[in-house]
């Protein structure tokens, strides 16, 4: 008896798997034609990091270093400076002179966007990152900074020259 019991758990097992596979032969092919086509990325992909403007078109990103911090891999170098009157460059008593990311050590955890408190900084979907120069992947600020929305007078940032006029 406990052999036919068997049996008969086997073939429903089998069946049901069977089921699984015709169905799944019933579905249309889901190809990804990348690179001849583009990639298809779930919206939470962590992609090279993006640094956000306000909507005043300020920096989010007020130098508190948390993301520095919190970074596994060590790879967040900021220089911060203090907003004046005469020049405002994020919402907070300080801004990112420099703010880089070094690609070559980046794990893509997210760790940094968790930690920031402005959320100034989030992955966007760009990948293609690949470089046979390893110097290229050093991402200054002015890499990873957004533009200013239409309308906005957000800055345009070179941190050698510093700050010129709006996009
Ligand atoms: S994603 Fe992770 S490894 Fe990359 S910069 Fe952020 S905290 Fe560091
Ligand atoms: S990106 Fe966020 S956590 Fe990092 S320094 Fe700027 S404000 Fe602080």
């Amino acid at each position: 008896m406990a052999n036919l019991t068997e049996i008969f758990s086997a073939a429903k097992t089998i069946t049901k798997g069977m089921g699984i596979t015709f169905g799944e032969m019933l579905q249309p092919a889901l190809t990804e034609a990348y690179p001849d086509g583009p990639a298809q990325l779930q919206e939470r992909y962590r992609g090279t990091h993006v640094l956000k403007r306000d909507e005043n078109g300020l920096e989010k990103c007020v130098a508190c270093f948390l993301c520095a911090a919190a970074c596994p891999s060590d790879c967040i170098y900021i220089e911060a400076a203090e907003n004046s009157d005469k020049l405002r460059i994020s919402g907070g008593e300080r801004y990112a002179k420099v703010y880089n990311i070094d690609y070559n050590r980046c794990i893509f955890c997210g760790y940094c966007v968790e930690a920031c408190p402005t959320d100034a900084i989030t992955h966007g979907h760009a990948f293609e990152n690949a470089s046979y120069d390893t110097s290229t992947l050093i991402y200054r600020k002015e890499k990873m900074l957004e533009a200013p929305a239409a309308g906005q007078a957000g800055l345009a940032y070179d941190s050698q020259a510093g700050p010129s006029a709006g996009h």
